[in-house]
């Protein structure tokens, strides 16, 4: 293995028993040793990698072969378009969240000067993406980790986003008294017992991102219940969920007073966010 070609060929035969994109992920991480985009690499396929290229590129290889995600291994994701600082410290950004910021952002549109909580916000893509999207708004995000909120504080800091304020908070517990037009959370919802969690990816990223109780709704029950004295008048709860808790989680909002529920579905076309309001 010593040309750009032959080390994908070599990666991607190596990567087959363990990842449904092997070809994929071998060119990722060949770009990510080589500061290169992928046209490159099919630009020149015979070009001579150095020593210690290939020995990058196998160090790489090899982790990825034990199952290491990709984002964890070149340290950055994209989401809604631009790319995000990982660390095993937070959950690696989903296309699937996307469509809480399509649904916010189509909420937001019709509130002036809106003040906006995200809860457990990991890496920070959520609030980062809002603010960014929309520079008026005022954002406070909080985690209970101190580490992702680092994490999210690097990441606004490198895309020059000034309007939210960080805190660490375990949901609403050291949030003072204050309201909010929109809540947003993408929060744990994996049962403890669902054999996914020893599956690919999520094998490796932090368990309390992941996993809500015996039933994965704990967190979501802890979100409902206790957002209405956070929320404004006509203010808006969004919660990202799994595919089948549709049902369970509009029960919630009902349960807690909710009105004009509705749940949206992802590029899946699975429901993945379910939205209320409090009137
Ligand atoms: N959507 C993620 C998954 O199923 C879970 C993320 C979460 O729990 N918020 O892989």
């Amino acid at each position: 293995m010593s040309s750009i070609s032959e080390s994908i060929i070599w990666g991607a035969t190596k990567l087959q028993p363990v990842s449904a994109s092997a070809t994929l992920d071998t060119e990722v991480l060949l770009c990510w040793i080589l500061h290169k985009e992928r046209s490159y690499l099919r630009t020149w396929p015979e070009k001579i990698l150095s020593t210690s290229q290939i020995s990058a590129f196998k160090n790489l290889l090899n982790q990825r072969a034990d199952g290491i995600p990709i984002a964890y291994l070149t340290g950055q994701r994209e989401f809604w378009s631009r790319e995000f600082k990982v660390t095993p410290e937070v959950l690696i950004p989903r296309p699937d969240t996307e469509l809480l910021i399509e649904t916010s952002l189509n909420l937001l549109s019709k509130i002036p000067a809106p003040k906006i909580l995200d809860l457990g916000t990991g890496s920070g893509v959520i609030a980062i993406t809002l603010a960014l999207e929309l520079p008026y708004l005022q954002i406070l995000a909080v985690d209970k980790s101190t580490a992702a909120l680092n994490i999210a504080q690097e990441n606004a800091n490198i895309h020059i986003c000034n309007n939210i304020e960080f805190q660490i908070s375990s949901w609403f517990q050291s949030i003072a008294t204050q309201k909010f037009d929109l809540i947003v959370s993408n929060p744990p919802y994996i049962a403890a017992t669902d054999p996914h969690l020893q599956t690919g990816d999520l094998r490796f990223e932090p368990q309390t991102a992941l996993i809500a109780g015996t039933t994965g709704l704990d967190d979501i029950k802890e979100i409902v219940s206790n957002s209405a004295q956070y929320l404004t008048c006509n203010g808006w709860l969004l919660i990202e969920h799994g595919c089948t808790q549709k049902s369970a989680v509009q029960t919630l909002f009902q349960q807690y007073g909710y009105q004009n529920i509705q749940t949206y579905q992802d590029l899946s076309l699975l429901p993945r966010v379910t939205v209320g309001q409090l009137i």
